[in-house]
């Protein structure tokens, strides 16, 4: 938990500013300049005042193909020694494990966004574009279409045989077993310090805490050794004392 004590510039009391994510707080009010109470106010004034902008996602399939696109990106890997590209969450499909891929491309000064699945044909090229929200227009005075789907005929036959090849009832989540006692402790260690990183809550400590407890009394039945056993109640102890 990264924070230092300021003085506000409004009121001049001292409070703390948080610099790391992942807390509880209230980040609209977390200020390097102002408190959280000169905040509140100004916070409250300013939800008055309407947007008048905002970037927009539009269809962009018509400025530049999926072809070209998907060139630019594979001799920007080529090329470029540090390649940095924009990820977004992609989409997983619980029927066939299938995954979307979602990036942005710079060509020239434009960026695109291009989503494509691994093998699902379906794509989607957009781009953002400032809209001018009490105009109901955007800023450059273009007509924009919204996002819309696309198919990749190269990929449609390609994609049915792979389709055809997924035995039924097949599961993209299988529930890999874990070797006893090894692979639960390891994955309730790392559960623990992961979480050990950001402040947690009462009751994910008192998960947590019982969790490991239950596990230490199992394993003691599997015959996991004893060191290994405080130092799983060690990582334990040390966060409390924090
Ligand atoms: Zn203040």
């Amino acid at each position: 938990m990264k924070h230092t004590i300021k003085e506000c510039t409004q009121c001049g009391t001292e409070y703390s500013y948080y610099m790391s994510d992942n807390m509880d707080i209230d980040w609209n009010l977390n200020d390097d300049k102002l408190c959280p109470d000169c905040m509140r106010i100004v916070r409250k004034a300013l939800s008055k005042v309407k947007k008048k902008f905002e970037w927009r996602d539009v269809d962009a399939s018509e400025e530049i193909t999926l072809e070209e696109l998907l060139t630019k990106e594979k001799s920007r890997k080529e090329s470029d020694t540090f390649c940095f590209t924009r990820l977004y969450p992609g989409l997983f499909d619980m029927t066939n494990g299938d995954s979307s891929h979602s990036r942005d491309i710079p060509v020239g000064k434009k960026e695109y966004n291009l989503t494509t699945w691994d093998h699902n044909p379906e794509y989607m090229i957009t781009k953002s574009i400032r809209w001018d929200i009490k105009n109901k227009k955007a800023v450059d005075g273009k007509e924009y279409n919204k996002p819309k789907t696309l198919i990749d005929e190269s990929k449609q036959r390609v994609y049915q045989q792979w389709l055809d090849s997924i035995p039924k009832n097949y599961d993209p989540y299988p529930v890999i077993p874990m070797t006893e006692p090894v692979g639960l402790k390891m994955a309730l260690g790392l559960l623990y310090n992961g979480a050990g990183d950001r402040d947690m809550k009462q009751s994910e400590k008192e998960i947590l805490a019982e969790l490991l407890e239950n596990q230490i009394k199992l394993n003691v039945d599997a015959g996991l050794d004893p060191s290994e056993l405080e130092q799983m109640r060690g990582m334990r102890y040390d966060e409390d004392r924090q």
